[in-house]
């Protein structure tokens, strides 16, 4: 089947072989590619850059279901994105999953990346815990939290801990509204407080005042997240994913060490988890209407 995973910075798409639907290990990446999203372009640019990454790794004759893992807050049952930030232009209301599915003719599932990441984690795993709550820190900030059950809209949630309001009067956010956590605790806050262009420059320059500064600030509002998730949702286990995770080596045993929460974790699978999680679903999920 062909996975897409639908970003702010590019379209990623995956040829993945299935062995038996409900067994992880038997879902394999065969070939892989990615696109430029191109936000710049609007919704027309970007949907063609969709179907341009599908295009790059289709094989006709095993390309009979389309998953798709994107950015924006989707509707579970029918794959309709509700809300989107400016990295996915006029996609707000845009019925994602049967527009593709006409202009495909395949069947195709949409469903939220955080939700398809926490899906692979919760399921891609040989010990799985009640519930896994996934917290990726990327361009932007993606929650979502998998609860054990049918796979479906009550056991699957997208939290949009993004949005939530962290700072009175703060920075502007891609929402349109001001102060949201993802204006702090996000790839994108953290080269823009340390004025580097690399979250890598930001996290490893010890000698710059403002790199310091961006790092207390992260630190900070990553433990002000943990303990809300903890008090709030009270998960089995929180695992952090996103591009903040792949570079854990630089940042994670000192914030562990200033503030604890050594039972949160980096995700297992890394950025292949949109993808995997997003076949998951779509070959194992309840749906009412996609
Ligand atoms: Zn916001």
């Amino acid at each position: 089947m062909i996975c897409a995973d639908v970003g702010g910075t590019a379209v990623k798409s995956a040829l993945i072989s299935v062995g038996r639907v409900r067994l992880p290990q038997s879902y394999k990446i065969k070939n892989f590619a990615s696109v430029p999203t191109r936000s710049d372009l609007g919704f027309e640019g970007v949907r063609e850059n969709v179907l341009k990454a599908i295009e790059a790794v289709s094989a006709d004759d095993i390309a009979d279901i389309v998953a798709i893992a994107t950015a924006g807050e989707v509707r579970w049952d029918d794959g309709t994105v509700v809300k989107a930030t400016s990295s996915l232009p006029g996609f707000c209301g845009y019925a994602f999953s049967k527009d593709i599915s006409k202009t495909l003719g395949r069947r195709v599932v949409v469903v939220n990346d955080a939700c398809a990441a926490a899906v692979c984690e919760h399921y891609f795993t040989a010990k799985r815990a009640h519930s896994t709550f996934v917290l990726t820190i990327g361009t932007g900030l993606g929650s979502a939290m998998v609860t054990e059950g049918r796979l479906d809209a009550d056991h699957v949630k997208d939290l949009e801990l993004g949005h939530i309001p962290y700072v009175d009067n703060g920075y502007d956010c891609r929402c349109g509204s001001k102060g949201c956590l993802e204006q702090y605790l996000s790839a994108t806050a953290i080269k823009r407080d340390a004025g580097k262009n690399t979250v890598k420059d930001a996290l490893t320059d010890t000698g710059d005042q403002k790199c310091i500064a961006a790092k207390v600030s992260f630190f900070s509002a990553l433990d002000y997240a943990l303990c809300m998730i903890k008090r709030d949702y009270a998960p089995a286990e929180i695992l952090l994913g996103g591009g903040l995770a792949e570079m854990k080596n630089l940042w994670l045993d000192e914030f562990y060490a200033k503030f604890g929460h050594t039972d949160v974790r980096a995700a297992r699978k890394g950025n292949k988890a949109g993808l995997l999680g997003a076949a998951y679903c779509a070959l194992n999920g309840v749906f009412e209407d996609q």
